[in-house]
């Protein structure tokens, strides 16, 4: 066996460790399987035809859109999506303060090379989300794990865990917070602890990675004011996402925060992909500009409302007699099961048997043990009509552990 690759991999590509999701969607794709699995919108509220529309932009500006374009992202693009988010951000901030990325998954990835260093630590909540653990830790971080309750972050608890760390001679260099419809755990940061949060990363120098790709899809209550909006010394870094408000397969996605952090960040796009498809970046435009976005949105909304509504009258039905519990999710993608007593790697092994599938929770804890007993559930992919089929059958996958 040829050892050419083995004796030249990097540090990072001899501990990089696979997505567990990515792997596993790959094994329950069996006829029959009900998947609560995936993260994924459902593809019946793609805007197919609208968004095709805007194919003409391809020969109106074909020239420059089939070029290399600037690695800050599409102009116009930027500049609606800075209106777009005025209410939310607090203001209408400057093209300056905006980076346009390959989802907001590359911007986890630029922020982690403008962070961390090896043997750094992160903030994050307990569970959180798998793909910027995984980055995180590629990049070297370790973590330093928050509960969390239906107000999301347990922020009272960060101060004592910041200072023991710094006593320790940890370095700790970002909180990184999912602030709404938490993917996994469900819940939405409270507006009090928004404000606590900021007020604890001024105090102690620790900038915030708020990640929001799933803010715009609530399903009732009001929107609550980002971190950023709260953050009037330029500390905290705000991520958007395309991807679940419109497709994913845009691959779109923007930062907003203080000039000197979106700049080192386009250093390193530069060097990452020199800059976001233009093409793409132009059609994503032109939908928006006819207010086709702000259309859509209500029809992604209830689309998935009957559908999160349907799955929690299934839990309670089914699951709550075992002792499962959740917070129920206002917004977003997933129900996060806590399961006391129930190990959810065994109880995957049985779901799948029966031909349903959700994500067990250890990938997304930082400490393992956090997870065994959690299960995490996606709504918005499966049709309503299989979700109660889907339900019971965990269900039963429970009585026989249990029996
Ligand atoms: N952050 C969170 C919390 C997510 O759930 C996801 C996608 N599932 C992303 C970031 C990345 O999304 P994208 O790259 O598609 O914008």
């Amino acid at each position: 066996m040829s050892t050419v690759w083995e004796d030249n991999y990097s540090y990072t590509a001899r501990n990089v460790r696979p997505s567990p999701v990515r792997e596993m969607l790959a094994v329950i794709k069996q006829p029959g399987m009900i998947s609560f699995a995936g993260g994924m919108p459902a593809p019946e509220v793609f805007p197919v035809d609208k968004f095709y529309e805007g194919a003409h932009v391809l020969k109106d500006d074909g020239k420059n859109l089939l070029q290399y374009g600037t690695t800050e992202g599409y102009a116009p693009l930027k500049e609606f999506l800075a209106s777009f988010t005025a209410e939310r951000m607090g203001r209408t901030v400057a093209t300056d303060e905006m980076l346009l990325t390959t989802g907001s998954q590359q911007a986890l990835e630029l922020f982690a090379s403008a962070l961390i260093d090896r043997g750094d630590f992160v903030v994050t909540e307990n569970p959180s989300y798998l793909a910027a653990l995984t980055t995180f830790y590629n990049h070297g971080a370790q973590f330093l794990g928050i509960p969390t309750d239906n107000e999301g972050m347990k922020v009272d608890l960060l101060p004592g865990v910041i200072e023991k760390a710094r006593a320790e001679g940890k370095k700790v260099k970002f909180i990184y917070t999912i602030v709404n419809f938490h993917n996994p755990g469900g819940s939405t940061m409270s507006l009090e602890r928004r404000k606590k949060l900021v007020e604890i990363s001024q105090r102690y120098d620790i900038p915030i990675f708020e990640d929001d790709p799933y803010g715009y899809v609530r399903y009732e209550g009001d929107h609550l004011p980002s971190i950023f909006s709260f953050d009037d010394k330029g500390g905290t870094l705000y991520a958007g996402s395309f991807s679940k408000i419109l497709a994913p397969g845009s691959r779109i996605g923007w930062v907003t925060g203080n000039k000197e952090i979106i700049r080192k960040m386009v250093v390193f796009k530069q060097a990452a992909d020199l800059c976001s498809s233009p093409i793409c970046q132009s059609l994503v435009y032109e939908y928006c500009r006819k207010g086709y976005l702000s259309e859509h949105l209500p029809v992604i909304i209830e689309t998935y409302r009957p559908k999160r509504d349907k799955m929690e009258e299934c839990l309670q039905k089914y699951l709550a007699p075992y002792g499962v519990s959740w917070v129920k999710p206002e917004g977003g993608f997933f129900f996060w099961l806590d399961m006391p007593g129930i190990d959810s790697r065994e109880l995957f092994k049985k779901a799948v048997e029966k031909k349903v599938a959700f994500v067990v929770g250890t990938p997304f804890c930082v400490d393992e043990a956090a997870g065994i007993d959690k299960a995490r559930l996606n709504f918005t992919f499966v049709q309503p009509d299989v979700i109660e089929d889907g339900i019971s059958r965990l269900a039963e996958a429970i009585g026989e552990m249990k029996a």
